[in-house]
């Protein structure tokens, strides 16, 4: 997704009734919680299957009591900043905001909303697209305030809090000369794309985010703080990686670090896309052959001047002059109109798109894996093309280490996969979001017969746990049988429990 984005005015100018009809899965989306007052004894909520309920003002009191950070009702002065999330198209207002300090909120949250079967949202970062980290009249567990991350260079691990955002992660890493994988823009949460499997530009080298976690902390459905790694709780912690948030609510992952030069050569080289065929060619054959250092994403977008380009976000994660030469047949392809590839600070490039994907933009994307980039992907990417300057088709590329993971290693399936493709945008006009969304459909299903499985973090629909999980589905479905039989965490791409 790296590469474009920042090439173009991603935050354009988009309909609050398209979307809600796109989001039918959140019960209660079309509710507004009204403003709870003193006088009142009960506060309006709803149930897990979608059904009101309503809950004492004297349980809620005790639930506040018994927290270190406060619970937030609607008539809070910091409930509507603590209910927004990235994507703007999403208004919800939970019955009551539970915002954790540590574990032992977290928990007490927890056992509050799974003794009322209460719509239960978990807000790690809030950059979920479909919104899953917040529901109208469900409780919102909060984890926005538990952001620290810590980094100990001689065990060389990091150890975030659930609610960390990548740049603090990013951050402490490498103050000491370390890194993990991370994503891409650095206001994401680390939760929520760890538990999905964490796509970044280092995972050709280093593997996925999951497959450098070696342990997590986690307050399952029942309302116990587990410690889960290899050794303790495997399935569980099999399941986490890769499985989103279905378990429980992640309160700590520690990651393996590795040394790391943060100054590479990195940037962006830039074809007209009159040369999109000779590039896109090109690039199907050769990045089989590519280093685990080698990073290169495609992407077509339209420039802020109308016209069409295909880009390349290249990152080498090595000594950069075996980078030039393992560059040099690409950057021989056509002729660039802009060669921005360089030597510069690794945080260059994992901030330089955190503006563009700005919050409060609404977004819409859709994406699919691509095991092969085909002659017939290539013709239909450029027959697909659509000059709308909102919109992109960009790659997450995998391969490398994270290809050499086993398909049920973890519960991130799509090891074959080599690159993550995806269309979408983002405009900040409501009266743009039925075209956008349209335009983005249009596209990828263009698209989509070149592509098996997606990647659930990546897509607003949410196109079915199955294409999501693949065969992790039967392991993920008795691990949720075990530990949240009743599918309290069901707002995620979610795993039905096994009986
Ligand atoms: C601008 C942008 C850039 C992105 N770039 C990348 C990228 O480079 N690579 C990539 O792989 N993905 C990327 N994503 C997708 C991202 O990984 C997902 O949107 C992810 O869910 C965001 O996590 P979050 O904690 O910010 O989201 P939230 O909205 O807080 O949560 C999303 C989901 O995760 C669950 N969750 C979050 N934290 C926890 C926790 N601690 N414990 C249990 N459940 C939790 C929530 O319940 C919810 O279902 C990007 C998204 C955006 C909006």
């Amino acid at each position: 997704m790296g590469a474009i984005m920042n090439r173009r005015n991603f935050c354009r100018t988009a309909v609050a009734a398209s979307v809600a009809a796109a989001i039918p899965s959140l019960p209660g989306c079309s509710r507004k919680a009204p403003v709870a007052t003193e006088a009142q004894t009960s506060i309006r909520a709803i149930s897990l299957d979608g059904a009101e309920i309503e809950l004492e003002r004297a349980a809620v009191k005790e639930l506040g009591e018994s927290m270190t950070g406060p619970v937030l009702l609607s008539n809070h002065p910091e409930y509507d900043t603590a209910r927004k999330i990235w994507n703007g198209m999403h208004d919800r207002r939970p019955a009551l905001i539970a915002r954790c300090l540590n574990s032992t909120d977290v928990s007490n949250a927890v056992t509050f909303a799974q003794d009322r079967g209460m719509l239960t949202a978990v807000r790690g970062g809030g950059h979920s697209w479909p919104g899953k980290s917040v529901a109208d009249d469900g409780i919102m567990i909060d984890l926005s305030q538990m952001h620290t991350v810590t980094a100990d260079p001689d065990k060389r691990r990091a150890y975030a809090k659930g609610g960390a955002l990548l740049a603090a992660l990013d951050a402490a890493s490498l103050e000491h000369g370390l890194v993990t994988t991370a994503g891409v823009v650095s206001h994401t949460g680390v939760g929520g794309f760890t538990l999905g499997g964490g796509l970044g530009r280092l995972n050709r080298k280093y593997g996925l985010a999951i497959d450098n976690l070696r342990s997590a902390e986690i307050v399952t459905a029942d309302g116990r703080v587990r410690r889960i790694s290899e050794d303790q709780e495997p399935d569980l912690f099999w399941g986490i990686r890769g499985g989103g948030g279905n378990f429980g609510v992640v309160t700590e992952f520690e990651f393996e670090l590795h040394p790391f030069e943060r100054k590479l050569l990195s940037g962006m080289l830039l074809w007209p896309l009159a040369q999109a065929r000779d590039v896109l060619e090109f690039y199907g054959e050769w990045y089989q052959g590519l280093s685990d250092e080698m990073y290169v994403g495609p992407a077509m977008i339209t420039l802020p001047d109308g016209s069409g380009a295909v880009a390349m976000e290249v990152v080498y994660n090595g000594d950069p002059a075996a980078g030039e030469k393992e560059l040099e047949p690409l950057r021989k392809v056509g002729t660039p109109m802009d060669d921005g590839v360089t030597m510069q600070d690794y945080n260059v490039m994992q901030t330089q798109e955190d503006a563009a994907f700005g919050h409060g933009v609404r977004s819409y994307i859709k994406n699919g894996m691509v095991s092969e980039i085909t002659q017939g992907l290539v013709d239909m990417m450029i027959e697909s093309y659509t000059a709308d300057p909102r919109l992109a088709m960009f790659t997450h590329t995998l391969g490398g280490a994270a290809k050499r993971v086993g398909e049920l290693d973890t519960a991130f399936p799509h090891r074959n996969a080599e690159t993550m493709l995806g269309v979408g945008g983002g405009w900040t006009d409501p009266a743009d979001d039925e075209s956008a969304i349209a335009a983005s459909r249009e596209w990828y299903y263009a698209l989509e017969p070149f592509m098996g499985g997606y990647y659930d973090n990546i897509d607003f629909d949410g196109s079915g746990a199955v294409g999501n999980y693949g065969p992790a589905y039967e392991r993920l479905s008795k691990i949720k049988g075990l530990y949240d039989p009743g599918n309290l965490f069901r707002l995620n791409s979610n795993v039905e429990p096994a009986v």
